[in-house]
């Protein structure tokens, strides 16, 4: 399963977040696909469409889809050299597919800050500029061996070469991989070899909680947002101790404290929806009578690949698939309406699927 990496700076609010995910965390009994880890907090993804299929086909049950977040303890300067936990933190950003940087922007006297004082723009760059060292480290290792091959014009090697090149020159301007522009033939390239500074990143700016309802004018948040604007990365504020105590409550309990708040969507709850678009993901429905559910899918998966999903027997006997979206089949108001109108397509094997795409899939056993 993709996995989002929290990371950050010691006393930034790692722990105190991830204390919020697993206490809201989904029951994994309902997700066996998900791995059981200390580390890691498997979180429903919110979804008002869920919702409103619900209401529309009256289910027995519904089921929520979810994903998996990963705590990674341990990074302070000096870690792409070995310096505290080091490598060890690095091996474990190196097996996650989406980066979640925790950056402290909030001022409370009483919990030291590693370098002394609240600096959200120095806290960035002492994180960034370790996975740059780590992936240059790497990068300049593979152009050595590559780069022999490319001289005996090895046509694979000479790509590498090209990209390894690219890489190179912007982890040396502090620039991370994923910021360098990359034809579909070079990307392909890229993602095997499994940078750090190639991974998606979403800064996570904690505030403190008299500031969550005025994040806008936090001038600790807005030095984040001017830095992650520089790499087309999203910003999400939230504070963390809140959402510790947000995610004990469910349901009215939890609107009637977010409204008191100002805030219309808990901080969990956007970082977890970000998160999943940033891992590439997206959503799928059934929804019979018995079972109204979401299924995460990866952007580009066909037909019968999001089939095995469900089942690998679903993947194997796929026929076809018997797809309305989600706008469609609401609008219609029921799926034999739906069907009247001509909105329920059935497609093949070669169908990409769609986010939001209500699928029956037909299949041989
Ligand atoms: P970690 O080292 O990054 O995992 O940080 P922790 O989650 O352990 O937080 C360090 C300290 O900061 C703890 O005492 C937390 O209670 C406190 N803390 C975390 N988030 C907030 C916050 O939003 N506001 C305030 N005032 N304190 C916070």
């Amino acid at each position: 399963a993709l996995t989002a990496g929290i990371v950050g700076l010691p006393n930034v609010g790692k722990s105190t977040l991830f204390n919020a995910i697993t206490q809201a965390g989904a029951e994994s009994a309902n997700y066996p696909f998900c791995t059981i880890d200390p580390n890691v907090g498997i979180v429903e993804v919110p979804d008002y469409r869920l919702q409103k299929l619900t209401e529309l086909v009256q289910p027995k049950k519904t089921v929520p889809t979810a994903f998996e977040f990963t705590d990674i303890a341990g990074i302070v300067k000096g870690a792409s050299q070995g310096e505290g936990l080091g490598n060890k933190f690095l091996s474990h950003i190196r097996q996650v597919d989406a980066i979640c940087q925790v950056v402290r922007c909030f001022s409370d006297d009483n919990i030291t800050h590693v370098s002394g004082k609240v600096d959200p723009l120095d806290d960035i760059e002492v994180i960034n500029l370790e996975l740059i060292l780590a992936d240059l480290e790497s990068v300049d290792k593979r152009i050595d061996r590559v780069g022999k091959l490319a001289k005996q014009k090895d046509k694979e090697a000479v790509i590498e070469h090209e990209v390894l090149v690219m890489i190179k020159e912007a982890l040396e301007a502090d620039k991370p991989a994923r910021a360098v522009e990359f034809t579909e033939e070079q990307l392909k390239v890229v993602k095997g070899l499994h940078l750090l500074t190639a991974k998606p990143m979403l800064y996570v700016a904690n505030v403190s909680e008299d500031e969550i309802s005025d994040a806008a004018n936090n001038e600790y948040v807005q030095i984040v947002r001017e830095y992650a604007a520089k790499e087309n990365a999203e910003v999400i504020v939230i504070c963390a101790k809140i959402e510790e105590e947000i995610a004990e409550l469910e349901g009215e309990e939890k609107e009637m404290f977010l409204s008191e708040l100002g805030i219309e969507e808990s901080g969990l709850d956007q970082l977890i929806r970000a998160s999943y678009h940033l891992l590439g993901l997206a959503t799928y429905f059934t929804a019979g009578v018995q079972e109204v559910r979401a299924w995460t899918f990866r952007k580009g998966m066909k037909a019968p690949q999001c089939a095995g999903i469900i089942h690998t027997d679903f993947e194997r006997g796929f026929i076809r698939a018997e797809i309305v979206s989600y706008e469609d089949l609401l609008a219609a108001g029921s799926h034999s309406a739906a069907k009247e109108v001509g909105k329920v397509r059935l497609e093949g094997k070669e169908y990409i699927v769609q986010d939001g795409d209500v699928i029956h899939f037909r299949f041989n056993v």
